[in-house]
């Protein structure tokens, strides 16, 4: 078949709409999931309509690219925890900014072999697809390596690292410059910039470590979407222009929030080298452990419990029993409640999707800013695997690498149970004062198995 430019082009309209408006839905629990399948369906009218145009080279690669693809994605979908969601997205980004490099390098046969030199503005936008979607997919697979602790997740930083960077941006440019000037399928600038752009990318990531890592994956996600708008532009494709500009800004929008909520600047995050310069005073004190049996006495008398989840509620997969914990809680007349930092876990609503997941109402999630205020009030905190998101650290030790980041202040409340299985620190590597204030209680061992053992005395 062969469809018209303008129907191609029209059924891309709606196609950009929906994946608005399912953009627009996410934004709330309530309407997520109906965006989702709002984008899905957007997606597959796209798909459908540029299968039908006019320049499909061959239907049978496109099948067994799609196979492979469906088979791999379902796969990692089922197969990959939750606890590492972030590793996965991390490559995905990386497919994306490779892909969009591939389509640029692609568009670079076409154009050359094509009728007419290739535009200058068509180069440009060649080499950005290359450029961006290289560092996406290089900067992706180390941010990958770090996050799945294949190779170490500290910031790699060493003399000159700011001229080496320097100098690899300089013969990007000179490479792009000079292949324009010239553009032929054999050039060694091409080669030369293809090169630089994949370093570019390994350079951008290694020196960034620690707690950064999150935030660096959402702005990789950001790149992947930048280099397939590039690439929308090389090959004319109005809606991966869109859809490329659409993540490019989410990823920014998303990268700006989890900034905020770390109390950084972007750029303190991508050049300071978390953690590499700052030695935090150490933590000293005495640390009085707790048993389920008592820690049920004073849930027990507790008026209000607030719960605070972190990554250990993830990697113990506590949230279907901290929900039945507090419904007990709640049968016993206490005043139940969730208090989640927008940077718990280790991606952007966690917490909530875990939550969620088990049922958890919505009117009982308090925002980070909203539950500081009460905690003075609160009886009982009850922190499950979090740690660097109620490190006290952060508000009093201008030493420590998290100084300034804002979380929630637990150790305001009454008595605080925190539930971990040692005294080893968080994802920042920073110690915790929390675990020795005075109203501390170290309740020891696997969140699931302690909250379980709370649920059963509540039951017996
Ligand atoms: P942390 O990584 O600070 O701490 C998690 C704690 O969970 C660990 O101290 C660990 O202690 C405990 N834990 C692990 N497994 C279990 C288990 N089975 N049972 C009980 N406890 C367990 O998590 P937070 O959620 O407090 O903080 C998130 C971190 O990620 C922050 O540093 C944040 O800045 C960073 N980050 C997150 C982003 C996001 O989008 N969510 C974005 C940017 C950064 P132990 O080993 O002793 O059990």
């Amino acid at each position: 078949m062969n469809l018209s430019a303008e129907l191609v082009n029209f059924a891309y309209i709606i196609s950009a709409a929906l994946f608005i408006l399912g953009l627009k839905m996410l934004g709330h629990p309530d309407s997520a999931r109906r965006g989702n399948l709002y984008s899905a369906v957007g997606m597959a009218l796209a798909i459908i309509v540029t299968l039908l145009a006019d320049s499909i080279v061959s239907f049978e690669v496109i099948a067994l690219a799609t196979l492979g693809g469906t088979v791999v994605g379902a796969l990692a979908a089922r197969l990959v925890a939750m606890t590492s969601m972030p590793e996965m997205v991390a490559l995905f980004n990386g497919s994306g900014g490779a892909a969009s490099l591939l389509v640029g390098w692609a568009a670079l046969y076409d154009e050359i072999l094509g009728t007419s030199a290739p535009s200058t503005f068509i180069l440009i936008t060649i080499i950005l697809s290359i450029l961006i979607g290289g560092v996406t997919a290089s900067g992706s697979l180390i941010a990958y390596g770090k996050l799945s602790e294949r190779m170490t997740t500290a910031a790699i930083v060493f003399a000159g690292q700011r001229i080496v960077n320097s100098l690899i941006l300089v013969g990007i440019v000179g490479s792009s410059v000079m292949f324009c000037l010239e553009p032929t399928l054999g050039s060694q600038w091409f080669w030369v910039l293809l090169a630089l752009s994949l370093v570019l990318g390994v350079m951008a990531v290694i020196p960034i470590g620690g707690a950064d890592m999150p935030v660096v994956i959402s702005l990789l996600n950001s790149y992947s979407g930048l280099a397939a708008c590039a690439a929308g532009f090389a090959i004319g494709n109005n809606l991966l222009i869109v859809a490329g500009s659409l993540v490019g800004a989410s990823g920014i929008i998303l990268t700006n929030i989890m900034c905020k909520a770390m109390n950084r600047s972007l750029a303190n995050v991508l050049f300071s080298g978390f953690g590499a310069a700052k030695a935090a005073t150490k933590v000293e004190g005495e640390v009085k452990p707790i048993v389920a049996d008592d820690a049920f006495l004073i849930l027990e008398a507790a008026q209000s419990v607030t719960f605070v989840p972190g990554y250990g509620m993830a990697v113990a997969q506590a949230q279907h029993v901290v929900r039945e914990l507090g419904e007990l809680l709640e049968k016993n007349g206490a005043e139940v409640n969730f208090a989640i930092h927008p940077v718990a876990g280790r991606m952007p609503g966690h917490m909530n999707v875990l939550l969620a997941e088990a049922n958890v109402s919505y009117e009982q999630l308090v925002e980070m800013d909203d539950i500081n205020p009460r905690l003075p009030n609160t009886d009982v905190v009850v922190v499950i695997g979090a740690n660097d998101v109620v490190n006290p650290a952060a508000r009093e030790d201008e030493n420590s690498p998290i100084y300034g980041m804002p979380i929630i202040n637990v150790d305001h409340a009454r008595t605080v149970f925190v539930l971990k299985r040692s005294m080893g620190s968080g994802f920042s590597g920073v110690d915790n004062p929390l675990f020795f204030k005075e109203n501390t209680r170290m309740l020891f061992g696997d969140a699931k198995q302690s909250i379980s053992a709370l649920v059963a005395e509540f039951k017996s």
